[in-house]
């Protein structure tokens, strides 16, 4: 792997954390550092991947600037975060999207907007987008259920190959040395579930100062879950409307309407939460160059969710076409940037959750 200046100041300050351990209990990283013989790169990866960036050490450590040594673990693993997620993107090229990574989602989401609704305007009858459109296959009237699922099959399923691709390539180099067992998957995938690393030892998240609090936890839990239940709705309309033959939209207490109102409501709170804690966060433990991202993914997903609840509270108005079209420009632009956005922490901090439960087995088979 050749070797970024970021990766040679992570080894740097994991050798100076090695010696010191005072953060051992903190979180899955500083025990599974010490059971690290040499900081290869697919090791510093690893151990990137698996901090959750709550601050937690920065605040604890005495080496932290202005101290010469300049310990400051969460900024520098949060850049060495970025370079493994172009590291690992598929195909290879499109790694460039993590460049100025807030200027490729928010373009791409303009985009994928205005072309839902140039298309629609040119596809369908002067003035449907202006008309009120009622009763079962309303959103048909549109865009056609044809168009819509082809699109949304075709781009969910590109993203799907190119997170799987990403993540083969990342447990290749950075995964565990040993085969993991299903108990040690079902833990890891458990850690990531609970965000179990962003307890801080037990007390939460260091936001912005020295202050502990779950806020931070409980807020993506809020979004994570809250796009679940979302992708759960869309999933279960996409059943009703093929195997059943009943068209959207639905009654407002069938399982999409229940699902979605609740996955948006959840989406909402959790991304304005975490965009209110990222703009008080403190600047001089993080990595302020990859706010960009951080904020148009955050952003993106507020505008689909916040989109989906306005379409949902006025679907019987002239809006609902406009508003749809909204929407599903959004939703598209979502899809197409699952794997070239801040997105595909959750595959890479998963896997390293898995090596974690994984190495930590090999190296106690009680545990
Ligand atoms: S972050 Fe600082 S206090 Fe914590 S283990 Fe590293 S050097 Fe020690
Ligand atoms: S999870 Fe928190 S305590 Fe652990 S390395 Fe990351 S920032 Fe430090």
């Amino acid at each position: 792997m050749p070797e970024s200046d970021v990766l040679i100041e992570a080894r740097r300050e994991m050798e100076i954390c090695n010696a010191c351990r005072y953060c051992e209990g903190f979180c899955a990283v500083f025990p599974a550092m010490a059971r690290e013989r040499a900081f290869s790169g697919a090791d510093l990866t690893y151990l990137a991947n698996l901090c959750h960036n709550c601050q937690g050490c920065y605040y604890a450590c005495q080496y932290a600037p202005p101290h010469p040594f300049g310990v400051n673990v969460p900024r520098t693993f949060a850049l060495l975060r970025e370079e493994s997620y172009r590291r690992y993107s598929w195909p290879q090229p499109l790694a460039r999207a993590f460049e100025s990574n807030g200027f490729v989602v928010a373009s791409t989401t303009a985009v994928s907007l205005a072309g839902v609704l140039l298309a629609v305007v040119a596809l369908t009858e002067r003035g449907t987008l202006a008309r009120g459109h009622a009763g079962p296959g309303a959103f048909y009237e549109i865009v056609p259920w044809a168009a819509m699922t082809g699109v949304a099959l075709v781009t969910m399923l590109f993203s799907i190959l190119a997170l799987a691709m990403g993540a083969a390539m990342f447990w290749r180099e950075a995964g565990s040395a040993v085969a993991p067992r299903s108990r040690a998957i079902v833990r890891g995938l458990r850690d990531a579930l609970t965000l179990r690393n962003l307890g801080g030892g037990g007390h939460g998240c260091n936001d912005s100062d020295e202050a502990f609090s779950q806020r931070r936890r409980y807020l993506h839990h809020a979004m994570a879950y809250g796009f679940l239940a979302c992708f759960a709705s869309t999933t279960t309309a996409a059943f009703y409307a093929y195997f059943l033959g009943r068209p959207a939209p639905y009654a407002l207490f069938s399982l999409p309407v229940v699902l979605g109102a609740i996955g948006g409501a959840g989406l909402l709170a959790g991304t304005s939460g975490l965009i209110w804690l990222k703009i008080v966060s403190n600047r001089a433990s993080a990595a302020e160059r990859l706010f960009g991202g951080d904020f148009a993914l955050l952003g993106l997903l507020w505008l689909a969710a916040a989109s989906g609840l306005l379409l949902l509270g006025l679907r019987t108005t002239d809006a609902m076409g406009t508003l749809l079209a909204i929407h599903l420009g959004l939703i598209l632009s979502l899809f197409l940037l699952l794997p070239y956005s801040k997105f595909v922490h959750g595959v890479y901090r998963s896997l390293a959750l898995i090596r974690d439960a994984a190495d930590r087995h090999a190296a106690d088979p009680t545990v």
